[in-house]
């Protein structure tokens, strides 16, 4: 049974410019390093990149478990962090997962097209969709719910994308179920809209309606957890499956989950560092996830 000398090295890093969301604004980013190293070989680093408003343990719970392990852990141990620390279980676990070699074509990961390009909410993405397009970025997601009048920024918005381009919507569970129908009215119109995802968060609600619309749904808050996501596929849920591999959970359950059901997935980001966020990539080749990659974020913070 191998045993890791474990480090920790707890961060704080600033938006570039606060992000605001439907769940309000953010400003600072917190999460640790995780640094294991084998009694041969070289260190292996994972990253705990929390999100408790999404049900993962708070950074503190996760400081305060690494700290019970006085400093070892073995592999054993990894493959039984408890589920209520799923960005424990991400970290260590990731640390140790085989790198893919289709997971590295590029220094930062990946080709640009592979990854969607995060816009600013609201007006502002009229000016900012231009810069990642240059840079090869074809995929664009815009956060909805969180200014007046957005279903006429929308038309603004599509009328000057390109063709080749899709745009995914995402509502944080903001919406209402009748400005839910009249979105989706709306956005069956648009064979370039990829998906609108969660815009409410009844499950229920969101299994009835999916069948009237030619538009795909997506959910994300209602699957933060891989018990959620696996909830959610057994009550009968096709459509697509955003994952936040940082805080969803064990990566090797995950991966046993993809394989066996295929589901149609989008692996997301929680705004990591470049550790987490390689890990997330490498986590989404492993599951078979074949949609752009949700980590258009890395200019998002100060590095
Ligand atoms: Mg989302």
């Amino acid at each position: 049974m191998l045993s890791y000398k474990v480090q920790i090295h707890p961060y704080s890093i600033p938006f570039r410019h606060p992000l605001r969301t439907a769940h309000g604004t953010w400003s600072r980013r917190t999460g640790a390093i995780v640094t294991l190293t084998p009694p041969t070989g070289q260190p292996l680093q994972g990253e705990i990149a929390p999100l408790p408003s999404f049900g993962s343990e708070t950074l503190a719970q996760a400081l305060a478990w690494v700290e019970s392990l006085q400093g070892t852990i073995t592999t054993e141990q990894i493959c039984a962090i408890p589920d209520p620390l799923p960005c424990c279980q991400f970290a260590f676990e990731t640390a140790l997962l085989p790198q893919l070699e289709t997971s590295m074509p590029m220094a930062n990961g990946c080709p640009e097209f592979t990854i969607a390009a995060l816009l600013p909410a609201g007006p502002t993405a009229l000016t900012h969709w231009q810069t990642p397009y240059q840079r090869g970025h074809r995929t664009f997601k815009w956060k909805i719910g969180c200014f007046p009048n957005e279903l006429d920024l929308l038309g603004l918005l599509l009328a000057q994308l390109p063709r080749d381009t899709k745009l995914r919507l995402d509502a944080n569970a903001s919406l209402t179920l009748e400005q839910t129908l009249t979105w989706l009215d709306r956005l069956d119109r648009s064979p370039q809209i990829e998906y609108l995802e969660q815009p409410l968060n009844d499950l229920e609600t969101l299994l009835a309606i999916a069948p009237q619309f030619s538009t795909p749904l997506a959910l994300d808050e209602s699957i933060a957890s891989l018990q959620q996501l696996k909830e959610a596929y057994h009550q009968g849920w096709r459509g697509v499956f955003v994952i936040k591999p940082a805080i969803v959970g064990s990566p090797k359950k995950l991966i046993e989950f993809c394989a066996k059901f295929r589901p149609d997935t989008v692996f997301s980001s929680v705004f990591e560092t470049p550790i987490g966020r390689y890990h997330g990539i490498n986590l989404a080749h492993h599951c078979g996830s074949d949609r752009p990659l949700g980590y258009g974020t890395a200019d998002w913070l100060l590095e």
